[in-house]
């Protein structure tokens, strides 16, 4: 059995994902994460109705803002899985509302996916094991805006964690989006910030963890909870606005967790072709092949 935790799976593209992954391998079982144990149960009861999922799932109550949740989901996957190590570990979970305080965005979309990735590095295989984390295009979108200075700094191959830890605290210091905008940083925006921190962290884990397979990806532009509210405002149906389904958005993470994948530590545009960390890249045009 292939065994693969995702996070932020109860709804949205997490979701979608558990179900591809259930329904296109059945060698799999995958740990469902949720931050809110009802919600995972509610979602994995959902799943359970089609034959054969119920006995290839778990689910594990995960919040990734959190040391202790993690910590505890870590022990229980370690025993459920009774020695077998993890094939993928999704980091899907992530916020993106107008509302959320910079400091919240961060915690969750760049600080949760490290101290996942720190959790449960060692329980995957240590030759194949995959990390794939859900960052998105607002990355590179926020970079590309940035001062040369600072986008040096998103592409520097020898960036670590304790820079990237140190420039977040420098964000947090700054307060808000004004202040990090007057600073060089784009327009400011804690979810695009976050975003380029995330994609920048997954090269930094795959050059510390080179027997593994560490990539990011942009599930595109998905009607979720996310962006409803988007829709919403702008008093159109989601696909108007060109937003996919959910089962759209699981296709980049599903290539970069069982497809051919050349090399580690890249980002992905929605289309699962490699795509530049510092501009946007439209799916369907042409994969980049640069460096980093
Ligand atoms: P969604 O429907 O709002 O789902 C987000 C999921 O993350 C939910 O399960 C949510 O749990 C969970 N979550 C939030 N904070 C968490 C935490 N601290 N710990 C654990 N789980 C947490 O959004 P989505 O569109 O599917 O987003 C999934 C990923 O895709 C996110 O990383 C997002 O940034 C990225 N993305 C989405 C789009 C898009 O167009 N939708 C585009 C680019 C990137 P609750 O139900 O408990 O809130």
């Amino acid at each position: 059995m292939r065994r693969i935790l995702v996070t932020g799976a109860n709804k949205g593209i997490g979701l979608a994902l558990v179900e591809a992954i259930l329904a296109q391998h059945a060698d799999s079982f995958v740990y469902l994460g949720a931050r809110d144990a009802g919600r995972g149960r509610a979602a994995a009861a959902l799943l359970g109705k089609t034959a054969g999922y119920a006995e290839r799932l778990e689910v594990v109550e995960l919040d990734v803002a959190d040391d202790t949740s993690v910590a505890r989901a870590r022990q229980r996957v370690g025993e459920s899985a009774r020695g077998e190590a993890l094939y993928g570990l999704v980091n899907n979970a992530g916020i993106g509302g107008w509302s959320e305080s910079l400091a919240a965005v961060l915690e969750t979309n760049t600080l949760g996916v490290r101290r996942v990735c720190e959790a449960f590095s060692a329980l995957l295989e240590p030759s194949r094991g995959r990390i794939v984390n859900v960052t998105s295009a607002s990355g590179p979108t926020f970079v590309a805006a940035c001062s040369p200075e600072w986008q040096r700094f998103f592409l520097d191959e020898r960036l670590t964690w304790q820079r990237l830890r140190g420039f977040l605290e420098q964000c947090l210091a700054a307060g808000d989006a004004a202040a990090l905008a007057a600073r060089g940083l784009a327009d400011g925006s804690a979810y695009g910030l976050s975003k380029a921190c995330a994609n920048a962290y997954t090269a930094i884990v795959a050059r510390e963890q080179p027997g593994l397979v560490v990539n990011a990806c942009t599930p595109g532009f998905i009607a979720t909870d996310m962006t409803r509210p988007y829709a919403e405002s702008e008093g159109k149906a989601p696909a108007a606005l060109g937003m996919k389904t959910p089962a759209e958005g699981a296709k980049a993470p599903l290539h970069l967790l069982f497809g051919v994948v050349q090399g580690s530590g890249h980002y992905y545009g929605s289309d699962a072709k490699r795509s530049p960390l510092d501009r946007y890249r439209a799916p369907g045009s042409p994969e980049y092949t640069g460096a980093p």
